[in-house]
Parts: C-alpha cells; structure tokens; sequence
C-alpha cells in the first residue's frame, strides 16, 4: 500500500513560510499532479514527500508510515528530475545498475530487474551506448529507467520534461501514462504547465504561493473551479 497523506504541512526556511499548512490525500496507484506558478512550492512538497527536506509542521505519511519514521532505503520512493545528471562515463546499462549495485543488491536480480525497465521504456537496444551518444528523449527515458529499477511503490516526478522540445515533451507524456498503467504505481507529478497536467492527471493539486486552492478530477477543475486564480490557471472561461 502506498497511499501518501500530507496533513497541514508547514514548510518554514527561517523566518520565511513557504507552505501553509498543506491537505493532500492521494490514493494508492493516483496519479496526482502539483501544477502551479513557479515558486509556489511545488518542488518544496515533493522534497519533504521523499524525506529530503525537514518538515516544519504536520505530518507526512505513505503507507500509513511516518515519512521520517521509515529508513531512506525503505520508504519505497524514486525521484526523477528535470536534470537527469547520468554518469557519462559509464554505459546506459551501467547507469541502471550503479545504484542497486552500490547498495549490494545480488547480481541476478540486478539484472533482472536492469533488463526489465530496459524493456519497459524501449531502451534494449541501447544498453551499451553512453549518455553522449543518447538523444534528450533517450537521456530521460535512462533517467526513468534508474527509478524503475528501484522498483518504489511511489514514484515522484520534478518537472521531468521541461528540458525537452514541445514534441519530444507530448511524445514523453504519452510514455509516462503508459508506465502508470503498466506499473500500477502512485506517482506524484510536479509541472507548471497545465496542458501536462490535464493530461496526465487523475487529480490535480493546483498551488498558489504555498496554498493548497483546490484538488480535483482535470475536468472538475475545468467545469467548476474554487476561485478565479484557478481557472485561469487552469483555462476554463469562468
Ligand atoms: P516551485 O518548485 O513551485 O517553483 P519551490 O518549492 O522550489 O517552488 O520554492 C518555494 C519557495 O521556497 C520559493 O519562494 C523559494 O524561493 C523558496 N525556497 C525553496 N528552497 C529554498 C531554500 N533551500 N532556502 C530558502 N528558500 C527556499
Ligand atoms: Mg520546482
């Protein structure tokens, strides 16, 4: 089970309060999406989501865990960023099982679990190349391919495609929709751009400045938005 449950989280850097005391309850194997102006607060949330960031206030849970109760290596999570920083001395293959490899996980099963996220993202046939010798598509889908590995219960995306050209971005999308229905995963997935969220959400969180201001079904969002802020941000005439 890996339903993530965010109640009231504060989120403070000094004196500076940057999340207000956030409500989210996302479903085991939802695919939500933060969608929301820069600096809103988006990476901030998915940071304290995987424990990489200290929460100030309100409690985070997966699984019904305590983020902060649960050892890094168990909390179940992978994390794609924007800047897929692979290794560029080492093959793609490489790339996909430094990680599992450095924490001693056995041999057979690493590449069992290596061939398998190669056939996934349609990345076989380029196991033996280097990042150089990779397309921007390519260099992310790798980037993809090193959270499948970890085979999480929860996948956490940062804006994944924003280095990417428009169509290599849609083709991307469609990539990522597939990986959920085929993985059956709850992914958590942050963007500014409201055409990747109404696309790829079951439900959208859209943020304002570090304020929860509404949750719900693309659609919903659409047809009935809470204020004024959210349907233009979302696009509706309202
Ligand atoms: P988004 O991902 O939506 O663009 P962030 O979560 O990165 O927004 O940032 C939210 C707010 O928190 C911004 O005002 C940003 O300047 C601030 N912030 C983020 N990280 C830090 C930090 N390490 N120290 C101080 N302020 C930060
Ligand atoms: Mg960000």
């Amino acid at each position: 089970m890996a339903a993530v449950t965010l109640t009231n989280v504060v989120k403070r850097f000094g004196v500076f309060e940057v999340v207000h005391g956030a409500d989210i309850d996302i479903a085991d194997g939802e695919f939500v999406v933060f969608v929301g102006p820069s600096g809103c607060g988006k990476s901030t949330l998915l940071r304290m989501i995987a424990g990489l960031e200290d929460i100030s206030g309100g409690k985070i849970a997966i699984g019904g865990k305590l983020v902060n109760d649960i050892e890094p290596a168990d909390r179940g999570i992978a994390m794609v960023f924007q800047s897929y920083a692979l290794y560029p001395h080492m093959t793609v293959e490489q790339n996909l099982s430094f990680g599992l490899r450095m924490n001693g996980n056995p041999k057979a099963d690493t590449e069992r679990r290596v061939k398998r996220a190669a056939e996934i993202l349609r990345i076989d046939e380029l196991m033996q190349r280097r990042p150089k010798q990779l397309s921007g598509g390519q260099r992310q889908r790798v980037a993809i391919g090193r959270a499948i590995v970890r085979e999480p219960q929860v996948f956490l995306f940062d804006e994944p495609l924003s280095n990417l050209d428009a169509e290599l971005r849609v083709q991307m999308r469609v990539e990522i929709s597939r990986l959920h229905k085929e993985l059956g995963v709850t992914m958590i997935y942050v963007t500014h751009d409201q055409t990747e969220a109404m696309t790829l959400a079951d439900r959208i969180v859209v943020l304002k400045a570090g304020n929860v201001e509404q949750i719900g079904a693309p659609l919903d969002l659409y047809d009935d938005p809470a204020n004024r802020f959210v349907a233009g941000f979302i696009g509706s005439p309202k």
